[in-house]
């Protein structure tokens, strides 16, 4: 779908974020000629600079991260061209009147808040008293969106002071996930799984999201925020509304988002015992957390386990187990709805359990993998195996269909008007009042997270959230 002309002001704009996501994801939409003639990229952030600088800077950043593509130098000097640097103070006065003369009438304008959610405020503050945003600009707000529900309170009423929410993009990088929109796809496309999408088909669903990277840089903000903020609040969250969800009426940035705030409204408070806190230690090798973390006494969980109910029709008596944790054994993010037992086997000598299982691999290798029971091959009799129907969506659909990274769709959809893929202030303060409690409780006991070791599927408690209930953990490969 293309888009208008544009003029993208990124705050932080020479920040880590720019450098490895946002400008190299820009490249490629330029070179996939979705960057119509004469649209900006302009740079806001505090080094004094010229465009000179900045392009020589973001020229090596792109080369560093963008992949293949940046062999491409005469489209990635093109691309320079469009950029542009101003250096501006988020919270004095410096560079606003240049920024403001730097804005033109008739062209979309966007600003992206890629630095600290403390300088939102001094953001939306100064782009309104010097009338460089307009009734139509887009603002894009990275995360952490809050830290508990009374910050993220805070931080929509500071935006909402000089934005309509139409204007406000809450991202999730997860929701750019070609995988993600998929799944939408797959359930509301199909004529063959939403009739089984319930409880009386359903007999549980597992959501991992296993990292093998620790904290790595992020250690000082991490430490303070822990899985169940940095990764279950939103990412684990948005990927549960996404499978849980009723159909809404339309593919619509508000019908979707209402059926996503039902789910999050629907999810009953989770019982302690069904929950798992982790943090890593050297196990084969390599630091523990709070060595990577320079805190010896640290507390704060890298690893979380919980079993989730939601409370309506369709879910009813379904567990969602949800997992995420670092320095695990693979780098593995998938949904898989495990289907119930087929009840009775008409093939005699059947003992094996047979369950359909459909996984939607988000990484490595994007893509679905439906698992079925067929004949075993051979002469051997009605024997049963499973095997997986399983299909990678860059094989499915041939080299040249090249899947843009999340965050370029992401910006794109923004200049587009279209926020079916970003968070809405009261999405986000609904999951913030579904962790809260179990923050809070945490911090109210000093509670003392399980240890596991680097390189494995997280503590044993976990495995035994899923055994209690005669269950088990996809394996993480
Ligand atoms: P960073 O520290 O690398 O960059 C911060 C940027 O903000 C710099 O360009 C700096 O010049 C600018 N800045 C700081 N104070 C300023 C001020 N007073 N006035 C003007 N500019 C100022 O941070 P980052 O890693 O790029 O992260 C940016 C945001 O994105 C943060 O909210 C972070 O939580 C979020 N985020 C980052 C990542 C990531 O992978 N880096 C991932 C998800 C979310």
């Amino acid at each position: 779908i293309p888009v208008e002309q544009f003029d993208l002001v990124i705050f932080g704009g020479t920040g880590d974020l720019a450098r490895r996501k946002i400008l190299p994801g820009l490249f490629r939409r330029f070179r996939a000629g979705q960057m119509p003639e004469g649209s900006r990229v302009i740079a806001a952030a505090r080094s004094e600079m010229d465009d000179a600088d900045y392009r020589k800077q973001m020229m090596a950043a792109i080369k560093e991260f963008g992949g293949s593509e940046t062999k491409d130098t005469e489209s990635l000097e093109a691309f320079v061209q469009s950029l542009h640097y101003v250096a501006v103070d988020a919270r004095g006065d410096g560079g606003w009147s240049e920024l403001a003369q730097l804005m033109r009438d008739g062209v979309i304008r966007a600003f992206y808040f890629s630095v600290g959610p403390g300088l939102f405020g001094d953001l939306a503050e100064r782009l309104h008293q010097h009338a460089i945003a307009d009734r139509d600009s887009r603002i894009v707000v990275e995360k952490p969106f809050g830290r508990d529900l009374q910050s993220a309170k805070a931080l929509n009423a500071t935006l909402a002071q000089h934005f309509r929410e139409d204007q406000i993009y809450r991202i999730d990088h997860y929701l750019g996930k070609e995988t993600v929109q998929n799944l939408m796809a797959v359930r509301f496309g199909n004529a063959l799984f939403e009739p089984l999408w319930n409880s009386h088909y359903v007999d549980h669903i597992q959501i991992t999201v296993a990292e093998t990277v620790g904290v790595g840089g992020r250690g000082g903000y991490y430490d303070k925020s822990g899985a169940m903020r940095d990764m279950v609040q939103n990412h684990l969250m948005q990927l549960l509304c996404l499978i849980a969800m009723e159909a809404p009426n339309q593919f619509e940035a508000d019908a979707v988002r209402d059926e996503k705030l039902k789910v999050i409204r629907a999810l009953q408070p989770v019982d302690f015992h069904h929950i798992v806190r982790g943090q890593y230690e050297p196990g084969s090798g390599g630091p523990s957390y709070r060595e990577d973390v320079e805190n010896p006494r640290s507390h704060t969980e890298s690893f979380v386990a919980l079993k989730a109910h939601i409370a309506n029709m369709r879910w009813a008596g379904v567990p969602f187990y949800l997992r995420t944790g670092k320095r695990m054994k693979g780098r593995v993010s998938e949904i898989a709805v495990v289907f119930k037992d087929i009840g009775h086997s008409i093939f005699e000598g059947d003992e094996a359990r047979h369950r359909n299982i459909l996984a939607i691999r988000l990484q490595p290798n994007e893509g679905m993998d439906l698992q079925v029971t067929i004949k075993e091959p051979g002469p051997g009799g009605m024997r049963l195996v499973d095997v997986p129907l399983d299909m990678t969506f860059a094989d499915a659909l041939g080299d040249e269909q090249e899947v843009p990274d999340a965050y370029e769709r992401l910006i794109m959809d923004v200049i587009r008007g279209n926020q079916t893929l970003f968070m809405r202030g009261d999405e986000v303060e609904a999951a913030w009042a579904w962790t809260d409690p179990i923050i809070e409780a945490w911090e109210a006991r000093n509670d003392v997270p399980k240890h596991y070791d680097q390189g494995t599927a997280g503590p044993e408690d976990a495995m035994m959230l899923m055994h209690r209930d005669g269950r088990r953990w996809r394996e993480i490969k």
